[in-house]
């Protein structure tokens, strides 16, 4: 089973497939040639039961520049020519056969490649990080998964392609590549369906497993029919219906938000293991993943999304990939907003914790992100992006910002689009200069660090001047820094325009103020000042720096401690004993309840707090030890309760807080952000 922690990483999709690509294919009939253009007419069967791939692919180059095909040398090329003159592959140290073609002088070059092979088993213990790690071509019985990546076709190394793809599979099997349903056939003998997609794409992905299949029916904003469909293993087939009602949801949201949807289906197809990917028309999301019930929510819609930006305004991944910021800030963080106010600046406050808690040179700039690899590159570029989109929002205006994202929709659909192209559509429909938002967000690393240095009043005739003085390290950022101002009379929000890193505001207003707070609603990417976010474990977990106390003299207890610690932190732990514990630095301290309770006790430092008082076998918290360090309490009942926490705890580092009953976690929370309040005299 995947705990939910996997499953938040499993649930945003990776584009990398998408980088290269193409493909193919020959097969009755079907013309899609284009000027300038790569075009494939692909015919493949696949037997999962021996796994044996048989292909024909027939190539249309029509291209101004040489181009390279590869295909992964575990296939035997049956037949190759070029303009009907056999052209034998060449095989480079990659493990690839690979031909090269040249440009196209006065009319197209036409490639006919036959190929077969044996595919790798799938492995269905596999995880989603292996799963991007490795792309390679795998097929079963329980599923076949062959990602473009692979080279399971010869497939061109640069550039977008169209094609069409017929495939067949044995009876009881049924498959899909991205693009439009021409035809299908779905008989005892075997099944076969055959695919166009007709806008320059990045590569074919192909999917196929024994799965059942939903449809149902869209009619989007122009009228036109989208066909919505589920390809669900017979296990989770009862979940179809719901997710096709929820389908429809997001193409309302989407197409009345941005444009019209820009093709006739959209289908949610799993996968035996853990993946979570989208493609243009489909996204395709493991059982198990599909089987929770929060993914309709937040996965789908963001899967959906994808569809316009990611698969249809492509990302120029040389330049920096603003697709999963965009999408994340208009499909996760949208729906928090929907919830409410609070859910929205909650999910605002995960995002800046995370990032502060990013370990030394994890951090790089917006534009040097292609797609998600680890942890820390989702923090830069899906939260710190979606961050960008808000601020880019509040900067311009909703309705500035809603006219410009479908401005970018209509320019630059099918078309690589870079951060620049980005800017250049904000600036024309907003009128405005943006260039130094784009520029110190997209280029820097790390985020403004604010303080309110002074804040005093003077009486006036007419009420109260009051000054406030924030400050910021160079180089300044240029920001318009939210603050609220607490009077008798109640809360009032002002916007002060920061330029340099020492700047004082004057304000002139009717009544004494009592307190200034800055950015009350975390509506800026800020460095939270110590004590304004209270620690999560994971700050305790990643950093390099920290000591592990351990309290126990048991030598039992001392080992399954230890073995905790390491798991925690994924590397051997500095281990301290409680009487050589030194302060400053973050601090892990483990042991059983009395000793731990002791241990706060004779530090000075507070006692168990109110929200793990309950009953459990564990409980686990963090506070501001020494200097500001964080510091992360692990107090268990005894060592069995103890060695409960191995596996489970290393998930929970975005907690603050968590009680335990054995393995499974019973409550947790974050401690709510202390915001920088100033109180004047
Ligand atoms: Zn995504």
């Amino acid at each position: 089973m995947l705990n939910i922690q996997t499953i938040r990483l499993i649930s945003f999709f990776v584009l990398s497939y998408f980088i290269n690509s193409t493909s193919a294919a020959s097969i009755p009939g079907s013309d899609i040639s284009h000027e300038g253009s790569i075009v494939y007419n692909i015919a493949v069967n696949i037997d999962p039961s021996t796994r044996m791939l048989e292909g024909k692919s027939v190539i249309t180059f029509n291209k101004t520049r040489e181009h390279t095909l590869l295909l992964d040398k575990q296939f035997e090329v049956t037949q190759a020519f070029i303009d009907d003159m056999p052209y034998a592959p060449q095989t480079d140290s990659e493990q690839s056969h690979y031909w090269q073609i040249p440009y196209t002088i006065l009319r197209p070059h036409r490639i006919e490649i036959h190929w077969r092979g044996k595919l790798h088993p799938l492995d269905e213990a596999i995880d989603h990080e292996q799963t991007l790690g490795r792309p390679i071509a795998v097929s079963g019985e329980a599923g076949t998964f062959l990602p473009d990546a692979a080279n399971w076709y010869p497939r061109v190394a640069n550039g977008l392609v169209r094609y069409t793809l017929q495939m067949t599979l044995p009876a009881g099997q049924r498959g899909l590549v991205p693009g439009k349903l021409i035809d299908e056939q779905d008989e005892d003998t075997g099944y076969r369906a055959r695919f166009e997609f007709n806008h320059p794409a990045g590569g074919i992905d192909l999917m196929a497993g024994p799965y059942e299949i939903e449809s149902d029916h869209y009619s989007g904003i122009k009228n036109s029919p989208i066909r919505l469909r589920t390809y669900f293993h017979p296990q989770i087939s009862q979940l179809a219906d719901d997710y096709l009602a929820t389908v429809k949801r997001y193409f309302e949201l989407y197409e009345s938000w941005i444009g019209a949807y820009p093709y006739t289906e959209f289908s949610i197809v799993s996968s035996p293991t853990p993946t979570g990917f989208g493609m243009p028309t489909l996204t395709y999301l493991g059982i198990n993943v599909l089987r929770l019930p929060f993914i309709k929510n937040t996965s789908l819609g963001h899967e959906v999304l994808h569809n316009w930006w990611g698969n249809g305004v492509y990302p120029d991944y040389k330049s920096g990939n603003w697709s999963e910021g965009l999408t994340t800030f208009m499909a996760d963080y949208t729906y928090k907003e929907q919830e409410s106010a609070k859910a929205a600046r909650e999910m605002r406050q995960g995002w800046l914790r995370d990032f502060a808690a990013l370990e030394p040179g994890q951090d790089a700039p917006l534009t040097a992100f292609t797609s998600r690899t680890h942890g820390a590159s989702k923090i830069v570029g899906y939260h710190k992006a979606a961050m960008f989109f808000f601020m880019l929002r509040d900067l311009i205006g909703d309705e500035l910002f809603n006219r410009s994202i479908q401005g970018l929709w209509n320019m630059q659909r099918f078309k690589v689009t870079t951060w620049s192209n980005l800017q250049s559509i904000f600036e024309i429909i907003s009128a405005q200069d943006l260039s130094f938002f784009f520029d110190q967000w997209l280029n820097r690393t790390g985020a403004p660090s604010l303080t309110i240095t002074e804040a005093w009043q003077e009486p006036t005739d007419f009420g109260h001047r009051l000054h406030i003085t924030l400050q910021q390290p160079e180089p300044a950022y240029q920001l318009r820094v939210p603050v609220a101002i607490l009077t008798d009379e109640g809360e009032k929000s002002h916007l002060l325009d920061l330029q340099q890193t020492m700047q004082t505001f004057t304000l002139d207003l009717s009544e004494k103020t009592q307190s200034v707070i800055l950015d009350p609603d975390t509506r800026l990417f800020r460095l939270l000042a110590p004590g304004e976010a209270l620690p999560i474990l994971r700050e305790v977990m990643v950093n390099p720096t920290t000591t592990t106390v351990i309290l126990s003299d048991n030598d039992e207890t001392q080992q399954t401690a230890a073995a905790l610690a390491e798991k925690l932190q994924r590397r051997t732990p500095k281990i301290l004993t409680a009487d050589q514990f030194l302060t400053g630095s973050p601090t892990l301290v483990i042991g059983l309840q009395h000793e731990i309770d002791a241990w706060l006790e004779s530090r000075g430092l507070p006692e168990k707090p109110e929200e793990v008082l309950e009953k459990g076998t564990a409980q686990i918290w963090t506070l501001t030890g020494p200097e500001d360090s964080p510091m992360v309490i692990v107090s268990a009942q005894d060592k069995v309760s103890l060695e409960a926490l191995i596996r489970p705890l290393p998930h929970y580092g975005r907690q603050s807080y968590i009680v335990f009953d054995g393995r499974q976690a019973v409550k947790k929370g974050v401690w709510p952000m202390q915001v920088q309040q100033v109180k004047i005299k």
